[in-house]
């Protein structure tokens, strides 16, 4: 089917469709709607060649690809990079948790948004964001670490969703339940977030809610029996952060028992990180069609360990990859995570061949979509999907000939070769930054605005090792 009246034409590119099917040299077209109306091999047809110069884009031979999709984001993060530099995960939770515990809705509007930009500008179009719900972190030396119990304002995790709506960037809005064995609480508290989320479910932009699970650090197996009674009232995904770090594995392990007694698992369950599993863990996992979100850049910044990525692949595990948190990951490289990653396996393996340069990069668009369940509308340059994708220069820096698309794309290029990013058939950055600079620059401004204050009020712990003072800091 060929839409003669496309909002946009995209000619003379050498795609990537992620779809299952082979790279092309062709041309593709945007419906109205946003969304891939058709595509092809060789010169569209002559029905809509000749459409207005003003929805033609010639990208002269460039690569184009899907925008990324991070399946586990936590956009708040963006202003806190560079810090806990040397910190396991307890200790980066706790040194960035100082941020958090005092900022006010406004606040952590602006972090959120922050990291929204922050991913368009690398080409990471649609995000699976674990919002900051407010609540603190309590580390234990022998356990794991606990979220405080209480019932937070759901102003501030709603914040966060207005965020990504006014950045345009796609997203599932992950929310964590209120940390209280009180039914009627945690039904109040999520009878309100739902509610409040209604608002924006027609933007296109929001592709839903999802559940962010709390079992890795919450105080009994209720927690685990509140989520599977969520999930299976809204069909929500649920990811919770499981077996992420070494420190009580063995005690963290035993918690999987809690899913499994409530009935949690299946294709709606992904584990985020999933490092320290055992074989009952990983048989039962695949039994029940489950899934894990990989975040090997992060993985390997705070020491948590390497996922056996073929191993779970093998067991018939879906995966997809995120970029984790801009603080943990510190950049929004989607390349560089997808690099990191394959260097991790290969080394671990001693064997090249356990993960493919292709296949890495379906992890980090396809499979983060269908991870997540939004593959019918991101992921892959198939008919139907929305039209979020990137145009890639090779040879902006020159990276010599192209013999490989999937070999250049995923193992020499990076964000210095992006020259263009759409979502929905518009152009949203352009290799330099953000189409729209006036709004970065104020979002930027914000940022720092609001890190400044938040900082200026924490006098706890303003001589700690990680926050030296000094010109430079700010
Ligand atoms: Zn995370």
């Amino acid at each position: 089917m060929v839409d003669a009246r496309p909002r946009l034409l995209v000619t003379n590119g050498l795609f990537l469709p992620m779809d299952g099917s082979p790279p092309f040299e062709g041309w593709m077209t945007v419906g109205k709607d946003g969304r891939i109306s058709a595509r092809g091999d060789g010169p569209p047809p002559a029905g809509i060649a000749g459409i207005a110069d003003r929805r033609q884009l010639d990208v002269g031979g460039r690569i184009v690809a899907p925008g990324f999709v991070s399946a586990h984001s936590h956009l708040y993060s963006s202003g806190l990079r560079g810090l806990a530099t040397d910190d396991a995960l307890d200790g980066w939770l706790a040194t960035t948790g100082r941020f958090t515990v005092g900022a006010s809705p406004e606040a952590i509007y602006w972090m959120a948004r922050h990291g929204a930009q922050d991913c368009l500008i690398n080409g990471v179009t649609t995000v699976y964001d674990f919002c900051h719900n407010g609540l603190t972190f309590q580390s234990s030396p022998t356990g794991p670490a606990r979220v405080a119990a209480a019932v937070p304002s759901v102003d501030y995790q709603h914040a966060q969703l207005r965020a990504k709506v006014d950045a345009g960037i796609r997203h599932l809005h992950s929310v964590m339940l209120a940390q209280a064995e009180d039914d009627d609480a945690l039904r109040a508290h999520l009878d309100e977030t739902m509610a409040r989320a209604a608002d924006t479910a027609r933007h296109p932009s929001h592709l839903g809610l999802a559940l962010t699970g709390t079992v890795q650090w919450a105080g009994g197996p209720w927690a685990a029996r509140a989520e599977a009674a969520v999930m299976s009232k809204f069909g929500l995904v649920n990811q919770p952060h499981f077996l992420e770090t070494a420190h009580a594995a063995r005690l963290q392990r035993a918690r999987f028992r809690w899913y499994q007694d409530a009935g949690a698992l299946g294709p709606a369950l992904v584990f985020g990180h999933f490092i320290h599993t055992d074989e009952r863990i990983i048989e039962a996992t695949a039994a029940a069609g489950g899934g894990m979100a990989w975040q090997p850049a992060s993985n390997g910044r705070l020491g948590s360990g390497v996922a056996d990525i073929p191993r779970y692949r093998d067991a018939g595990i879906r995966i997809g990859m995120g970029l984790d948190g801009q603080s943990s990951g510190d950049l929004s490289d989607p390349w560089a995570n997808m690099r990191a990653g394959l260097y991790m396996q290969r080394a671990a393996h001693a064997d090249p061949t356990c993960l493919g340069a292709a296949e890495v990069l379906a992890l980090h668009t396809r499979g983060a979509a269908e991870l997540i369940g939004v593959g019918h509308d991101v992921g892959s340059l198939a008919v139907g999907r929305y039209a979020d994708f990137l145009v890639v220069d090779p040879a902006r820096p020159d990276t010599g000939p192209v013999w490989d698309p999937y070999g250049t794309y995923t193992l020499a290029c990076g964000p210095r070769n992006l020259v263009g990013v759409y979502v929905g058939g518009t152009l949203v950055a352009d290799g330099n930054g953000l189409v729209d600079q006036l709004t970065a620059a104020r979002v930027n401004d914000q940022l720092r605005g609001q890190l400044a204050r938040l900082r200026a009020e924490d006098s706890v712990g303003r001589d700690r090792r990680c926050l030296r003072p000094g010109p430079a800091f700010w």
